[in-house]
């Protein structure tokens, strides 16, 4: 290795573990920290980030890529590092220190604030402190600039490839494809029964069956934990440090057990990335959307689907007797009921999208200033009632429903994009194993996790998520599989023709 390879590579290094450090008083934060520990837990993640950005920042990182760039001697993975560090740098360096901190402070304070307008259950709690969120994401966008829409500069960072444009092409394409059918299974409501999936249910077997889903799906334990938090997610400190969390619902079993195979999803991209790839800005996902397409994967493609339940339905019984006298094909229905409903988290696979669309129209013009946070409540029961012909009762099913705007704007893509190559990717799994059904009634999800491990986790983010969808599927991004796997399994459902 070149002196200017491992200098580059000891800076990137440390800016990673000052990540790592930040994203473990994160997880704390959402976890166990105290109720009053918030302000001081803000100043800490505030410096943390801070000395974090300046470290990868500094201009020694600039020097050594401009010279690493003009020599032809390096491997593959070494020119990917240089490239990735590249496109990063080129932007970080544009932020300044303050704002950095800045917004690592009001993350704190926001996330406080929604969690107390959520206990009141009142978005005029939240609103001061996420407009002050929105005016410094606006500095940001200023600062790193883009290409065409403000919106660009979030989709840079989250979706190399990805522009507002492009976005809202994708969005017309798949609004095409699924309101038609989200109108036609709206006639056949009867289809479809979920009562018996309604009662109580015990929360520490609630939890054995989270920690066993995720066990199942190939959740390594000696290199994780699952905890409980108000919103789920996964974070990691490394490989072998992957934290994932859950929220468990009395009187709703089937909330625990799908966030928990969801978050299990990320959980094994993370776990996935080779120790190679560590302590460097390629050692995480290829983009927002292919780990949200891991997620989505597990919890959709292989969770909701009757191979799973043919494998996964007695263990639930024997955690819940109530489910004694439910067969398979009762429980596949009811997992896939399809109905509008106001909590993004909990959606069916027909209407979710339509819920990413509603928020990240919302942004496009939060962040241009053509709708104030003020009006954000007004505007998201206008736009809810006119997309799914409900109203909110309330701002808890409301725009209080997500964490996401407590940090800033520009992660919502990431779920739809996500969907779409989860679709694209199982398509492409089952041709190469085509017995895949007969693994998953068996509970024998090895040759899927296997599969993915080969053909996206181990690139990191050496690759980008172009590079890994064409190699692994034969085509760039491409909604059709999606629509395809849509309209097949929810045309039988619902019998439409
Ligand atoms: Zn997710």
């Amino acid at each position: 290795m070149s002196d200017e390879l491992t200098q580059l590579r000891s800076i990137l290094a440390e800016a990673r573990d000052l990540q790592a450090a930040f994203a473990v008083l994160d997880w704390d934060e959402q976890t166990y920290m105290p109720p009053r520990g918030g302000e001081a837990r803000g100043d800490q993640k505030a410096t943390l980030s801070r000395i974090a950005h300046q470290r990868f920042t500094s201009p020694r990182v600039g020097e050594l890529l401009s010279l690493l760039e003009s020599r032809d001697d390096l491997g593959e993975l070494d020119r990917a590092l240089v490239a990735v560090t590249r496109r990063d740098w080129d932007r970080e360096v544009k932020v300044p220190d303050a704002l950095v901190e800045a917004m690592a402070r009001q993350a704190s304070r926001s996330y406080r604030a929604w969690i107390q307008a959520r206990d009141a259950n009142d978005y005029r709690i939240f609103e001061p402190e996420f407009a002050a969120t929105l005016a410094l994401e606006r500095e940001w966008t200023q600062a790193v600039g883009y290409a065409e829409h403000p919106y660009d500069a979030f989709l840079a960072g989250a979706e190399p490839g990805m522009s507002t444009r492009r976005l809202t092409e994708l969005f017309g394409q798949l609004r095409r494809g699924l309101v038609p059918m989200v109108h036609a299974i709206a006639e056949r409501q009867d289809r479809v029964d979920t009562a018996f999936l309604k009662g109580q249910f015990d929360l520490g077997r609630q939890w054995e069956l989270c920690m066993q889903v995720a066990r199942v799906v190939g959740f390594d334990f000696d290199r994780g934990r699952q905890d409980r938090s108000v919103h789920p997610f996964t974070t990691s400190f490394s490989r072998d440090d992957v934290r994932i969390t859950t929220r468990l619902d009395p009187e709703d079993v089937t909330a625990g057990l799908f966030a928990s195979i969801h978050e299990a999803g990320h959980g094994l991209y993370e776990q996935g990335i080779p120790a190679e790839l560590g302590r460097s800005p390629l050692g995480e996902g290829a983009s927002g959307g292919m780990h949200e397409s891991q997620s989505r994967l597990w919890e959709n493609l292989v969770g909701r689907s009757r191979p799973f339940w043919t494998f996964f339905l007695p263990r639930l019984q024997a955690l819940f007797p109530q489910f004694q006298g439910t067969g398979v094909e009762a429980m596949y229905r009811a997992v896939n009921r399809s109905v509008p409903s106001f909590v993004r988290m909990h959606a069916d696979e027909v209407t979710y999208n339509l819920h990413i669309m509603l928020r990240v129209d919302l942004e496009l013009r939060l962040i241009t200033g053509k709708l104030a946070t003020a009006d954000l409540r007004d505007a998201w029961n206008e736009r809810f009632a006119a997309d799914f012909g409900i109203t909110p009762p309330d701002d808890l099913h409301g725009v209080l429903q997500d964490i996401h705007w407590t940090s800033g704007l520009g992660v919502f893509p990431s779920y739809t994009l996500g969907n779409v190559i989860a679709a694209q990717l199982m398509a492409a799994a089952r041709r190469e194993i085509p017995d895949l059904d007969r693994h998953i009634e068996r509970g024998e999800l090895g040759s899927l996790l296997h599969w993915l491990r080969a053909h996206v986790h181990r690139f990191g983010r050496s690759r980008t998520p172009s590079e890994i969808l064409v190699a692994a599927t034969g085509r760039d991004l491409d909604a059709e599989p999606y629509l395809a796997y849509i309209a097949a399994k929810f045309g039988e459902i619902y019998g439409l023709g």
